[in-house]
């Protein structure tokens, strides 16, 4: 299997639907994408709803919604069933596959029932890497007439992979060849007493019939890779090939935490993170475009992502720089998209009263998430109490005496103007300037101060004129005067 173009690729996305997707989840996803769209081969989803115990109903349709809101489009799935289907495992489990194949390894002496019950305290987290010391083996000891009459009897049992003396390596695209001594290895649980598959089966007979050439995966199934190796060595079957991606930690390098929010993708999408962002940013999680360009397409990413480029060392989510990547791709939507997308958060922060479209244009340069609205636009709601020196400018020329004096002379002035359009206002305001013979901002300054009660804000005077009711101005234009009084 060296050369792409001599065979079909076909990837696998194989989320378990234990919970809310993950972006490790979907950073996979994103890779094994581009991998089948770069070859022009076949993405797949396969769900990996094995482990009754940890599944969770909606799981399976937030796994669905995630790929579509992500452009992850894929070719064969639960809901587009191609050739190799069923595409769940459950689904799969009731054709009694697996257990066939099991049967298969028993026959061959590749692995052997175990009736010992101690299944729970192998198998509570299958995918966690947690092993509670070694199983003894006791049950490969059992005779042929043993095991019949158990199995007659109606004993519940386990198949467990047997794992040979020697040595087992494989190669891993990122991480090289990797050997261990198989001494290490634990005999697997193969199929459970609930005659479900464990994870560690179930998805080497899947890679192996629906022909999967590159498997991706998180590192954490590294150290598991070997027990599949012999897998597919007592089958006789090709191994595809892996690349491990490497593990995803915060800015203190320790694992993601739910606990930041940032670790969930649907969590992401509702704090404003947009779609197309977080595929752009997690996709360099582990990789690097070689021309230094951070902002790309998912097209683009296909284009210029080369497996074998994918970085060994842990890589860090940068909260920091993946707010900026979304704020630039803010910066990128058109206005209106912008505004529809923004406006239920103005609404649910803002209510009726203020102009949303001026608002949202305000936001849309200057934000790189929703949290950030609460910041840029803290004024709003409520005019901050303010020292007088917020009206005081050494650069624009003015001082609070000057402040007041131009408050005083324009405040009537715009209570007798009818027309508050933002057009007429900022004519009324540029007629005063020039009438008085003011510098531009001797006049606006002291006016966007007042409005905001901020030494700065987003937006100047004519744009809050806009924000606000004409009452609510004129409230914020007499508060000033009184202040500086
Ligand atoms: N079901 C596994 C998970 O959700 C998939 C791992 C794999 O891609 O093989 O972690």
């Amino acid at each position: 299997m060296k050369n792409e173009k001599d065979y079909v690729v076909r990837t696998r996305f194989a989320p378990s639907p234990t919970g809310y997707m993950h972006i490790g989840n979907l950073r996979t996803a994103v890779y094994c994408y581009a991998i089948a769209r770069k070859n022009k081969g076949k993405f797949v989803l396969r769900i990996e709803d094995t482990d009754r115990n940890r599944y969770v109903a909606d799981a399976e349709q937030v796994i669905y919604d995630t790929l579509k809101v992500c452009g992850l489009d894929y070719d064969e799935g639960p809901l587009c069933p191609g050739k190799y289907g069923p595409y769940k495992q459950s689904e799969r489990k009731e054709q009694n596959l697996y257990i066939e194949y099991a049967k298969k390894l028993i026959e061959s002496g590749d692995a052997y029932y175990c009736f010992c019950g101690h299944e729970e305290q192998h198998d509570e987290c299958e995918d966690c890497e947690q092993t509670f010391g070694k199983y003894d083996r006791r049950c490969l000891k059992l005779s042929r007439e043993e095991i019949e009459a158990n199995l007659a009897a109606g004993k519940p049992y386990v198949i467990r992979q047997k794992i040979p003396e020697g040595k087992t390596s494989f190669v891993d695209a990122i991480y090289g060849t990797i050997e261990v001594d198989n001494s290490e290895l634990e005999d697997m649980i193969l199929i459970k007493s609930d005659g479900y598959p464990t994870y560690n089966f179930a998805n080497i007979i899947d890679d192996h019939l629906m022909n999967i050439t590159h498997v991706v995966r998180g590192c954490e199934y590294l150290s598991s890779t070997p027990k599949y190796t012999l897998l597919y060595k007592a089958f006789g079957w090709q191994e595809p090939i892996y690349i491990h991606c490497p593990h995803i930690t915060d800015e203190e390098h320790k694992k993601l935490s739910k606990r930041l929010g940032h670790a969930s993708v649907n969590n992401l999408l509702q704090s404003g993170f947009l779609p197309e962002a977080i595929v752009n940013y997690i996709s360099m999680l582990g990789w690097y475009p070689e021309n230094g360009v951070e902002k790309f397409s998912l097209a683009e990413f296909v284009e210029n992502f080369d497996y074998r480029r994918v970085n060994k060392s842990n890589a860090v989510f940068d909260l920091a720089k993946f707010k900026w990547l979304n704020g630039e791709y803010y910066k990128t939507m058109d206005f209106e998209t912008f505004a529809k997308f923004i406006e239920p958060q103005l609404q649910k922060r803002f209510g009726e009263n203020v102009n949303h479209a001026e608002l949202a244009d305000l936001l849309q340069k200057r934000i790189e998430c929703f949290d950030d609205i609460d910041t840029v636009l803290d004024f709003v709601n409520e005019l901050p109490k303010y020292e007088n020196d917020i009206f005081a400018n050494q650069k624009l020329k003015v001082d609070a005496p000057l402040a007041r004096k131009v408050l005083e002379e324009i405040t009537p002035i715009l209570e007798n103007t009818e027309d508050f359009s933002k057009e007429n206002v900022t004519n009324v305001i540029k007629a005063f300037i020039e009438e008085k013979g003011y510098k531009n901002g001797q006049v606006l300054w002291p006016l966007r101060a007042a409005l905001s009660g901020k030494m700065s804000s987003a937006g100047g005077a004519y744009e809050l004129f806009n924000v606000f009711p004409k009452a609510e101005s004129m409230r914020r234009l007499k508060v000033a005067i009184d202040a500086l009084r």
